[in-house]
């Protein structure tokens, strides 16, 4: 039995005021696995007073020495990589190939903010002025459990290349994760109070961070309706606020596009993470004229789709995070079915041969886009196959969502999906699969968030402008 006793802040681990124990699970099979000790307001309350404490000489500190500790802490994040890539399958449940590339892109965010840092400056003369890039404050880090040592890194990294001090609040389900990227992070030795970790549930420890004065602004990762809260708490304080929420993606597959090629990826971008992603691509469209052509291919890709030990180099798709989630997936199913939609593959229950909170990867055909599968987010491998008669009506479905975080265009002509791309309602848009790059913006318009992480939009969210007018120019 796994047991994490203790919190970081100051630089150093310390034992909780908090005395909550909170049950880890092994989503593969439901077992407990391991137990942490929860951090409470007063525990959130001193790792607040300790980033502040540490905030004056870190935020004049320089250029070169928040490059030069994004290395070091890089580097020790590599060192660990072997045992994040563990904690990340046992309590997650991510396939190998996922949770292989989520403890590198956990590691990696360390040198992406350097390399935005290396290239920004933090002085500009504008106008009359000279104009200062300065760090906003002590800044609070709440992230959810779907990518946890991912969004701790890359906030983090960010956070601290613009010279802030933070505090962070990870997902109490991801404590085992949370545990080995702070015994890298410590590692590191980097100087006391520029990170503090407080494991906690969410309405205490992340609502003092969202109500407390001393800090500046909150970069949140998770549900819309969470978000919404925080955005209304944080108003009191006008904090500043990034909000990386959900998603109900579009995947528009053109009529020009070759199925053998445009299902796989259509259903790799909404099996992503098994189905648990803020983008995953969950209403495919299709020409309604080609319906049958996709359904049949969709059938041939699923043979490339398997549930089954995280630890298994062919499976792709994990159990879902904990039995809430399972059940919250199994619901979204049931209500597909009794609205009427097809079930192409899967359906309720667990596949066969397996338990923990494994769900049967599930696609549905026949789904109009006021149906509940069809509208809110599902966090599982739940897909919906959907119909358009033109390109009009096949944009004009895919933004008929109060969702906007990232969607996908697939086309055997490049110029055509472009024009399609710029036409829809998104932070991102993915063509033709294109993989993910680091330096390029990432956030959501509506109701999937507001701002933007990574490269330089990610590093001024952590930075306010200062004008000097009058000032000689340095
Ligand atoms: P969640 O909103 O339930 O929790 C996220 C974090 O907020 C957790 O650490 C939680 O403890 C904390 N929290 C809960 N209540 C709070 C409160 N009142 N005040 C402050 N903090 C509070 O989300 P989750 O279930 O952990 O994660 C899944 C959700 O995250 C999905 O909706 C998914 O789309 C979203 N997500 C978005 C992105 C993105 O980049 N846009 C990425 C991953 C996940």
């Amino acid at each position: 039995m796994q047991l994490i006793t203790h919190i970081y802040m100051d630089g150093r681990f310390v034992e909780p005021h908090g005395t909550e124990l909170f049950d880890l699970h092994n989503p593969a099979t439901g077992e407990v696995f391991g137990r942490v000790r929860l951090g409470d307001v007063e525990d959130t309350r001193a790792a607040i007073a300790a980033a502040k404490r540490a905030f004056p000489l870190w935020s004049r500190s320089t250029k070169a020495e928040r490059i030069a500790l994004l290395h070091r802490l890089h580097e020790a994040m590599e060192a660990r990589k072997a045992a994040l890539l563990d904690a990340i399958i046992l309590e997650y449940g991510a396939p190998i190939s996922r949770a292989a590339w989520m403890a590198a892109h956990a590691s990696n965010s360390f040198l992406d903010a350097a390399r935005t840092l290396e290239d920004f400056d933090l002085t500009q003369r504008i106008g009359t002025a000279e104009v200062i890039m300065e760090p906003v404050g002590v800044v609070g880090l709440i992230t959810p459990w779907n990518s946890d040592a991912g969004f701790i890194c890359n906030k983090l990294a960010y956070a601290l290349a613009a010279g802030c001090t933070v505090v962070i609040k990870p997902s109490e389900m991801s404590a085992a994760q949370t545990q080995v990227v702070l015994e890298a992070l410590h590692a590191a030795g980097a100087p006391a109070g520029l990170f503090n970790v407080v494991n906690g549930r969410g309405e205490v420890v992340g609502a003092e961070i969202t109500a407390n004065p001393d800090i500046s602004k909150i970069s949140f990762t998770g549900s819309t309706a969470v978000g919404k809260a925080i955005l209304r708490a944080a108003a009191d304080t006008l904090k500043r606020v990034t909000l990386e929420l959900g998603g109900k993606s579009p995947t528009v597959i053109l009529d020009d596009a070759d199925f053998a090629k445009a299902i796989p990826l259509a259903l790799e971008a909404g099996f992503a993470n098994s189905g648990q992603a803020c983008i995953a691509g969950s209403r495919i469209l299709v020409p309604a004229s080609r319906l049958d052509e996709a359904i049949a291919a969709t059938k041939i890709a699923l043979g490339n789709v398997r549930a089954g030990d995280p630890r298994d180099a062919g499976t792709t798709i994990g159990p879902m995070v904990s039995q809430a989630q399972y059940e919250r997936v199994q619901r979204y199913i049931r209500r597909g079915v009794e609205a009427g939609a097809r079930v192409v593959a899967g359906g309720e229950g667990h596949p066969d041969g397996l338990g923990g909170y494994f769900v049967r990867p599930t696609v549905f055909a026949d789904v109009t886009n006021d149906m509940t599968i069809a509208r809110e987010e599902i966090f599982g491998p739940v897909l919906c196959l959907m119909t358009y008669e033109d390109e009009a009506q096949a944009i004009s479905i895919a933004n008929d969502t109060t969702y906007g975080l990232q969607a996908y265009v697939i086309s055997s002509n490049p110029v055509r999906a472009t024009a399609v791309a710029r036409q829809l309602e998104a932070g991102r848009v993915v063509i033709n699969g294109a993989p993910h790059d680091p330096s390029v913006p990432f956030g959501g318009v509506k109701q999937s968030g507001i701002g933007r992480e990574y490269g330089v939009f990610g590093l001024q969210a952590y930075l306010e402008p200062k004008a000097l007018l009058g000032a000689l120019p340095m």
